[in-house]
C-alpha cells in the first residue's frame, strides 16, 4: 500500500505512543566487563520463574536467524525427540532445536541516568541457567532478600556478579522508586514470561511442536480450539535480532 510521508510518520507515532502494548521483549544482556543497574521485580530468589526450555531457530522476514524459547512438555515432548538429531552440533553453530535446559527468567527493569539527569527505565527480563541460580542468585538473596536496586556486572564470559546498588552512576543515592507505577508505565504483566504465544517461554502444544518440526524456522499457527483469541505471531511480530543482542523495547523516561 502506497502512502505519503505524513502517513508514515503518523504510523510511527501511533506505534510509539502505543508502545506500552507492544508485546515484543528483549532480554537483559551485558558485554564482558560491563555493568548495569536494575530494579529486580522479585524479592526472593525463589520468586523468579523457571522453565525447562528448548531453543528453536527462526528466520525473520528479512532473512535473519534468531532463536526463541519453547517450553518443554516433559514426557512425550516432540522437541526432546527431535533435538537428539542435532546433538553433535558444536558451538558456536546452533542446532535447529536444542536439548532442553533449565532456564531461570528474572524480571528486571534497567535504570539508566540519562544526560538530562533523569532516570530511564526499560523492562528487560534476564535469562540465565540453573548454575547461575544455585551459585550466584540464591546465595546473594540469602543475604540481601528484598534488595531494591542491583548492580549486575559481567566479569568475564561466564561470570556475573551481583551487588546491591545504593547510588546511581553519578553517586546520588537512589530515590524510592514506585515499583507499581513503573510496572504500569512499562505495561509489565505476569504472563510476559510464560502464558501467551508471545511470552518469552512459549507455551506450544504438542501439535504446534509437530507443525514446527515439519515446517521449521517459522511459528506454527495457534490452535483454534485452545487459543482462538491469540493470533499466531507472524514474521512481523518476531524479534529481528537474536535474543542475546540488545534490543530496545519497553521504555519509560518518567521520574517516579
Ligand atoms: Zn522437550
Amino acid at each position: 500500500m502506497r502512502m505519503n510521508a505524513q502517513q508514515a510518520v503518523a504510523n510511527v507515532e501511533a506505534r510509539e505512543s502505543n508502545s506500552g502494548n507492544f508485546k515484543k521483549l528483549g532480554f537483559f544482556s551485558l558485554k564482558e566487563k560491563e555493568s548495569k543497574r536494575v530494579i529486580p521485580l522479585f524479592s526472593k530468589a525463589e520468586d523468579t520463574e523457571f522453565f525447562s526450555v528448548h531453543q528453536v531457530k527462526m528466520i525473520s522476514a528479512n532473512g535473519k536467524e534468531y532463536t526463541i524459547d519453547v517450553d518443554c512438555l516433559g514426557t512425550d515432548c516432540p522437541l526432546c525427540k527431535e533435538a537428539v538429531k542435532y546433538k553433535d552440533i558444536q558451538y558456536p553453530a546452533k542446532p535447529q532445536i536444542s536439548r532442553k535446559s533449565d532456564a531461570i527468567y528474572m524480571p528486571l527493569v534497567s535504570v539508566v541516568l540519562n544526560d538530562e539527569g533523569k532516570y530511564e527505565f526499560e523492562f528487560l527480563p534476564w535469562k540465565r541457567y540453573s548454575t547461575f541460580y544455585k551459585n550466584t542468585l540464591y546465595p546473594f538473596y540469602m543475604r540481601y532478600a528484598g534488595v531494591k536496586m542491583l548492580e549486575i556486572e559481567r566479569a568475564d564470559k561466564k561470570t556475573y556478579n551481583l551487588y546491591e546498588a545504593r547510588s546511581d552512576e553519578k553517586g546520588n543515592p537512589y530515590p524510592e522508586f514506585n515499583i507499581e507505577e513503573i510496572k504500569k508505565e512499562l505495561n509489565i504483566e505476569s504472563d510476559d514470561i510464560y502464558g501467551r504465544s508471545d511470552s518469552l517461554a512459549k507455551p506450544w502444544t504438542k501439535a504446534q511442536m509437530e507443525t514446527y518440526i515439519m515446517n521449521p524456522n517459522t511459528y506454527p499457527p495457534a490452535e483454534s480450539s485452545t487459543q482462538s483469541d491469540v493470533p499466531a505471531p507472524t514474521d512481523d511480530d518476531a524479534p529481528e535480532q537474536p535474543a542475546e543482542e540488545e534490543t530496545t523495547r519497553r521504555r519509560g523516561k518518567h521520574n517516579f
